[in-house]
């Protein structure tokens, strides 16, 4: 897990779609070796700035296929400085303070946040974990705080674990109740 202690700091560290893409290699495949999201092939080649063609399926594809920023236009910078106004705003963000910070328009900010809340909201592979797996967990500002603006002195975030298999560098990540032991275990025992 990564911690920024400012904005600044944090624009630094992602100010190009570049180190954006490169930081996304390192977090999908600790290798840092590009696998086809189709065939996981390793055999792969740049065609251009974005795109990628595997050697073994013939498939083109970008960086972002796979994960939940595929399928859009908006460029890592921007999903990136979402990721980390959701998470470093303990009330969480609405989707026009969203659309103001990163000077798109609403439904895309709205788009963006609905696709961040499911990553922190849902488990989607149901495969279990064999072998070697890293476990960290994390806090997110949760919708329901938006919902509790009143409680003025509500700071209450989701804990998310996120599990990492070494072997196959696949990640999940899930929701849980508490960081006690108890509740950290059972999410480790039902997924690894
Ligand atoms: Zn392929």
């Amino acid at each position: 897990m990564f911690y920024f202690k400012s904005i600044s700091e944090f624009q630094k560290a992602f100010s190009t779609e570049n180190k954006c893409e490169k930081f996304l290699i390192k977090q999908r495949w600790s290798d840092g070796k590009i696998r086809c999201p189709y065939c996981n092939s390793l055999k792969n080649c740049k065609t251009n700035e974005k795109r990628y063609k595997c050697g073994e399926c013939k498939v083109s594809f970008t960086l972002k296929v796979g994960t939940i920023f595929e399928g859009s236009k908006i460029s890592l910078v921007n999903w990136f400085l979402a990721i980390y106004f959701l998470t470093s705003n303990s009330k969480g963000i609405s989707s026009l303070q969203l659309a103001e910070k990163l000077s798109v328009t609403q439904k895309t900010a709205w788009f963006m946040l609905q696709r961040l809340r499911f990553l922190t909201e849902n488990n989607f592979n149901n495969d279990t974990f064999k072998g070697t797996v890293e476990v960290d967990e994390t806090y997110v500002g949760s919708k329901e705080e938006n919902k509790h603006k009143h409680k003025k002195f509500t700071k209450q975030k989701d804990i998310v674990i996120g599990i990492v298999n070494r072997e196959t560098k696949t990640v999940k990540s899930q929701k849980v109740a508490s960081s006690k032991y108890y509740d950290l275990a059972e999410q480790i025992m039902n997924n690894v």
